[in-house]
């Protein structure tokens, strides 16, 4: 008569792959391994679809409105991008901005970012740089490996040249909750996206006000955990390796809220003449970064600073890399070109193999 609620779930980055299998431009990251035991009475809600550019799954767990709440974050997610955050949408509030309008009017949230994003720019010495967008889109790569059936052209060196020279975080003026481009620029956030949707997900889960118990969200390479599993064990994540994907290097195990990050050169990228260019750029070249290293993963109690310091610590490499998340309290795991792997402290307490 005795039922278990306990339930085995295994999922993996890659059983959505296959769910989405007709996505060519699903690329794994991370794995999600939860092992969740889910006690009686409590309500699970798994959903997995596509947003932001990328695969989102949410696995939440909580009363009945646990399902309310995350149709509430798939609508807010859909909004902040396109009325807020991407390019793409002319009409919201960074596609305003990239049209040069003077003084676009910001919320709180937007005008932070944009503030902090201008702060790791400096602290990075120009390794991340939301202004790069012209050359993001000169080499286009996203769009080539989301759709991979065009024949792929290098950019000209001269237009790398080019495309450098009109980018800039200090052409971004950030002041008095509005944001102006002092030079015709482009802003791509691209690189703290998802981080950002983590922070605001974590906003809405905190003010469901013990709706939901504990959760995971995953938006491509960055993850959110939440609350406690309850059966007393920790969530985990698996981080990929990026020599060979269908492979994991490790896990994180992790007890409450946390936002995992990783920026890899396996994530988004073309072959060219048996070259890899990938997405992630270092803005004072114009090139894809070429730091010696393979993957970056970030943890960190925020979204954005996970997102923005696993672009920038790619570019910058192990060393400087490493001090950068050190500045920031963030915990950072490196896998160079050669496979080594170099672990903060603070990140060896929650790695096991
Ligand atoms: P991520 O996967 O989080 O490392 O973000 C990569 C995305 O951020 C790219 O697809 C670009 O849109 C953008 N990006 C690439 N290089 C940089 C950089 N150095 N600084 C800021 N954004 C970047
Ligand atoms: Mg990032």
């Amino acid at each position: 008569m005795f039922f278990s609620f306990i339930k085995q779930i295994e999922l993996t980055v890659f059983s959505i792959a296959k769910t989405f299998g007709k996505l060519k431009w699903f690329l794994p990251v991370m794995w999600i391994l939860l092992l969740c035991g889910c006690g009686q009475g409590t309500f699970r809600v798994s959903r997995t679809d596509t947003g932001m550019g990328t695969v989102i799954q949410m696995q939440l767990f909580g009363t009945e409105e646990s399902q309310s709440v995350s149709e509430k974050l798939f609508y807010m997610i859909d909004e902040m991008e396109g009325q807020e955050i991407s390019w793409r949408y002319p009409n919201s509030l960074v596609g305003r901005i990239n049209q040069g309008q003077q003084g676009v009017s910001l919320n709180a949230e937007l005008y932070e970012t944009l503030l902090a994003c201008k702060e790791i720019s400096v602290a990075s010495e120009g390794a991340f740089d939301i202004t790069i967008g012209k050359l993001t889109r000169l080499w286009d790569i996203d769009s080539y490996s989301q759709t991979g059936n065009m024949q792929y052209v290098l950019p000209e060196k001269k237009a790398i040249e080019e495309a450098c020279k009109e980018s800039g975080y200090f052409y971004l003026e950030v002041k008095n909750q509005t944001a102006t481009l002092t030079s015709p620029i482009q802003i791509d956030l691209g690189a703290v996206g998802k981080g950002i949707a983590l922070d605001r997900i974590l906003n809405v889960l905190e003010e469901a006000d013990g709706t939901v118990y504990g959760g995971v969200i995953s938006l491509g390479g960055s993850i959110l955990t939440y609350g406690d599993k309850q059966d007393g064990t920790p969530w985990q994540v698996g981080i990929v390796d990026p020599f060979d994907t269908d492979k994991c290097l490790g896990v994180l195990k992790l007890f409450g809220q946390w936002c995992i990050s990783t920026s890899g050169d396996y994530e988004r990228y073309v072959e060219v003449d048996g070259v890899r260019y990938h997405h992630i750029l270092d803005p004072r070249t114009g090139y894809p970064a070429n730091s010696g290293v393979r993957s970056v993963t970030i943890l960190s109690k925020s979204g954005f600073l996970s997102d923005a310091l696993s672009t920038a610590c790619y570019v910058l490499g192990v060393e400087k890399g490493m001090e950068l998340a050190q500045k920031y309290q963030a915990e950072a795991l490196f896998v160079d070109s050669e496979g080594k792997q170099y672990l903060s402290e603070g990140m060896k307490k929650f790695f096991c193999l």
